[in-house]
This record gives structure tokens, sequence and C-alpha cells, in this order.
């Protein structure tokens, strides 16, 4: 499906499924009698959301509260069971969507409790849902704002009157899902209690990963792989459905301490959602997404430009920055790739416009931008000279002079450029790159006094001249290297725009400029 569709999809399907306005789901305002689970660890929360309360003889914590209206049935719930309401003095969420946080600025505002949550999820708390990276946008899944007192971090603990939660940051569903561990003696006996926040995944998110979340896929990979790690006795969870509360307690049922032991259940419904998981990404990854809908991510570069990457003539081995980046793209999208070395930048764009080609690279030049859309400079490439070892001329500056013949490549950027701006120097227009030997004649004759060429390719003529020729100094147009795609490609363009933006900000195009060792070309600024 394209993103488009899929988006589509999503929008049908979040009004059903999304942490949506309560009366959506009958079962998750549906009263139900607090009850107690296991030992200082009771149910106070509606047939289907769970709110916890752990007691302990210096006050108590609540754990998810349901949406706002249902916090006149925690209040009761607590006082049934014989608790003092103003005894609360902490209040803690397994991740922040409105069905297990919108009552805790009510919560807070009656009880005067603290609000501890995990990291990533505080800043939803604050801002009432506005930063979630799936239902930011949707005014229906917002909350009331609360402030939080303390942030906490992976294993943290919770410490109260001698109950200590450890806090497990299990992210995917949120970034800041959490699931709480502790230990309950009972009949002589510990048992380790688990209230987990289940992987998972919500209509409309996309596990391969999402603009506003890129990191989503290995989070839940993770997540599945700790909570299968956690040793669980006594399994609960954010929803009553995720640990089958019905099935194993109906109101008026004995307290028995084994009643919820079910490490077994535990780990099946971790496994459950982890299957759910791997066979979304893996239809995401073949159902020829916007970015490869071939299945193979095939991008052109100028296979005669040193800045996209270097062909082995022997080998045919494709190495430099434009590879370094296909292959990591590539492989974070799970798909193989196909660099597609072109002669020059209309092969480049005829291999885009003829879905030979995904993307192309090519440098930014406006008239170009009317024929293919740019969607992501990763590199800026400086421009000069190559001139004779005796050329008076020292810098670009000296070289638009009336008596000075320039040569360029028809189509390339400097020829683009300096057709549009030499003011007295003469350019006379190659129809392609004069191989080594014929640049040097060329110069050494005196046909020719500068030859226009990147710094890293005029790197190249120098130090293969054996001392004839040299390198003018300055640069008369900065360029930007950037992807290409095919007009109207949007998702593809948003995709690869993504892509490049983390790339420069993880240190990744740096790195693979570094590799490449590249004179004159640095990494493109952010815009
Ligand atoms: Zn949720």
């Amino acid at each position: 499906m394209s993103n488009r569709a899929f988006a589509l999809a999503a929008a049908l399907t979040a009004a059903l499924a999304a942490p949506a306005p309560a009366q959506q789901n009958a079962d998750w305002t549906r009263p139900f009698p607090a009850f107690k689970l296991i030992g200082n660890v009771y149910w106070v929360g509606t047939y289907d959301l769970s709110t916890y309360l752990i007691t302990s003889g210096d006050g108590h914590i609540l754990l998810n509260t349901g949406f706002a209206e249902t916090v006149p049935q925690i209040r009761q719930g607590v006082e049934k069971l014989g608790f003092k309401f103003g005894d609360v003095k902490v209040l803690l969420a397994t991740h922040a969507h409105g069905d297990h946080v919108a009552g805790l600025a009510e919560l807070k505002r009656l009880t005067g409790a603290r609000v501890m949550m995990m990291e990533p999820d505080a800043a939803l708390l604050e801002d009432g849902g506005r930063s979630d990276f799936r239902f930011g946008d949707e005014a229906g899944t917002r909350f009331p704002l609360v402030a939080v007192d303390r942030r906490l971090r992976d294993h943290d603990t919770v410490v109260l009157g001698g109950v200590t939660l450890t806090a497990h940051h299990h992210p995917g569903h949120t970034k800041g899902a959490t699931s709480f561990a502790l230990t309950v003696r009972e009949n002589g006996r510990d048992y380790r209690v688990v209230i987990a926040n289940m992987g998972s995944i919500n209509p409309g998110v996309m596990v391969s990963g999402m603009t506003k979340y890129p990191t989503i896929g290995d989070d839940y990979a993770r997540t599945f792989a700790a909570q299968k790690a956690l040793p669980v006795d006594v399994f609960l969870a954010s929803h009553a459905a995720q640990f089958r509360m019905h099935e194993k307690y109906k109101p008026g049922d004995a307290y028995d301490p084994n009643r919820f032991v079910d490490p077994m259940g535990y780990r099946a419904a971790v496994e459950r959602l982890e299957k759910v998981y791997l066979d979304q990404l893996a239809k995401e990854r073949s159902a020829g997404p916007a970015l490869a809908p071939t299945g193979t991510l095939r991008v052109a570069f100028l296979g005669s430009n040193p800045v996209h990457a270097r062909v082995n003539p022997g080998t045919g081995t494709i190495t430099g920055p434009v590879a370094d980046l296909v292959s990591e793209l590539a492989k974070r999208r799970g798909v193989p790739f196909k660099l597609i070395p072109a002669p020059d930048v209309r092969a480049v764009i005829s291999a885009i416009n003829s879905g030979e080609a995904d993307a192309g690279v090519m440098a930014y030049e406006v008239a170009r931008a009317r024929e293919v859309d740019f969607a992501g400079g990763f590199a800026v490439m400086f421009n000069s000279y190559v001139v004779r070892l005796d050329s008076p001329l020292k810098s670009v500056e000296d070289a638009d002079r009336a008596t000075v013949r320039i040569g360029a490549v028809r189509g390339q950027t400097q020829e683009i450029f300096l057709s549009a701006n030499l003011k007295q120097a003469k350019l006379r227009i190659y129809e392609a790159q004069p191989p080594p030997d014929e640049l040097r004649r060329l110069l050494a004759k005196g046909e020719m006094d500068a030859f226009a060429m990147n710094q890293q390719r005029i790197e190249d003529a120098v130090r293969g001249s054996g001392g004839e020729l040299r390198a003018l100094t300055g640069s008369y147009v900065d360029v930007e290297q950037s992807f290409v795609v095919k007009k109207g490609e949007e998702a593809r363009a948003a995709e690869l725009k993504a892509f490049v933006d983390e790339a420069r900000e993880s240190g990744l195009t740096k790195a693979a400029l570094d590799r490449a060792k590249l004179v004159g070309v640095a990494v493109a600024p952010p815009r």
C-alpha cells in the first residue's frame, strides 16, 4: 500500500480504535467493583481500563487513571477498600494515551500527589498529547495537561513506605511506555508482580519507521526481547483484556493470591504481540513502500563524479558517499539496493522518469528543479579551475578576464553556472569530460587556459598530471549535491529528505565524506 493510501486507511480506522473519547468503548467507562489482586495491590479501575492502587504504611500509589470522568469511580473504589483517598501520594502511568492518563490532572488536584512519568512520555503529559508521534494532530485524543514532578528513567525505582516499584522502559507503543514491577510477599512466598505495558500497535502506526518516531521498529523489537526476559509470576497490564482478568476473576470470588499467577499467559501474550509486530513489519516492507516500489532501492548517480561515488573499472565495485548513504537507507528499510552509474545528468533524469531508477543524485540547479524534485542535499561541493603549472592565474577571481579561455562540459554544474555568470572570459563548451591525457594536452598546448571542474575532479587531474597542472584557489560557486525523484513523487521525496536530515544529524554523512577522502566537499547545511 502506498503511504498515501496507508494514511487514508489509517484515518478511517483511527476513529474506531484510537484512544479517543470514552463513549467509543463502553468497557472503558463501565464500572467494576474494586477488589484485591494480591497483597497490597488492588484493582480500582473500570471494567477494562486498569487503575491499580498499591498501598503502603506511608501513603499509596495510583497507577493509571482511565478518562477524567472515571476519577469518581476510582475514588469510590479506593474508599470502599477502606483506604483514604487523601493518602494517595504518587501517581504513575504505563503510557501517555488518554485512556490511561486523562484523569491524572484531576487526581493530582484532588490528592496533591506527585506525578511521575518515564521521561519521553512526560512531555506528552505536559502538552496534553500534542507531541504524540501518531495522535498529536488529532484533537479528539487530547487530555488535560498535568505537570510532571519526577521524570523517570529506565530501571528507576519509586519507593514509598517500604514498597519499591521498578520502572522498566518498554517503548514502541509510545516513546515512554513503561512496565512496573514489584515484589509482593504473601503466605511466606515472594510473588514477582508485573504491570506490563503490552507492545500493541495502534492503527496508522508504521513500525518500519515514522517521521516523528524513526526508531520505533527497533524500540518495539527491544521491548519484546526485554519483556520476554522479565521474570513474572503475577501478570497485570494496562487493560483488563490484556491479562484476561475477566476469565480469571468474577466479582465476589474469594481472595486467592495465586489467582493472577500466570507466567505462561504473560509469555504467550508478549509473543503474540511480537508476531503481530513482525508480520506488520514484513508487510510494510514488502508492500512496495513509496521509496522502493519494486522491492529494490535503485539509485542513479553520475558515474564519473567522485563526489557521488567511484566505480572501480576492474571490479565494478562502487564506493563513495552515495554508496554509503544508499546502502544505509536500504538497510534501514530492509530492502536490497542497486546503484546505477550514469554518464551524465540527462541520463540520471531519464532513468528516474522511465522508472528504471527510484531516485537519482545530482547538483542542485534551478533549471533541473523544473524537471525533477530535489529531495534533500547531503553535500556541498566547491568548484574551481585546473590550469597549467606556469599559468599566471592564481585564484578563481583571476580567471574571468577577456584574454582567458575556459573549458567546461555541457550540462555540468560548472558549465551551467559559468554560461550564465562569466563576464569577460570566453567559455568553450565540450560535449563530454575530456579524459585526463586529453585535458593535459589541451592545457599544455594553450588551447585552453583553465578548465572548470569541481575541486575533487581537479585534485584527481592535478595528481595524475606529474606536476604539469595545478588548481586555482577559491570557489566560484558552491553547489549542493542532492537526492532527486521524479516530479510529484512526494512520499518518496519526504522519505529521502527525512533520511538525509537524520544522516546529517547522526554524523553518518560526515563519516561518508571523510571515508571518501574528498577535497572541496562539506556536509550540506540543513534547510
Ligand atoms: Zn495506548
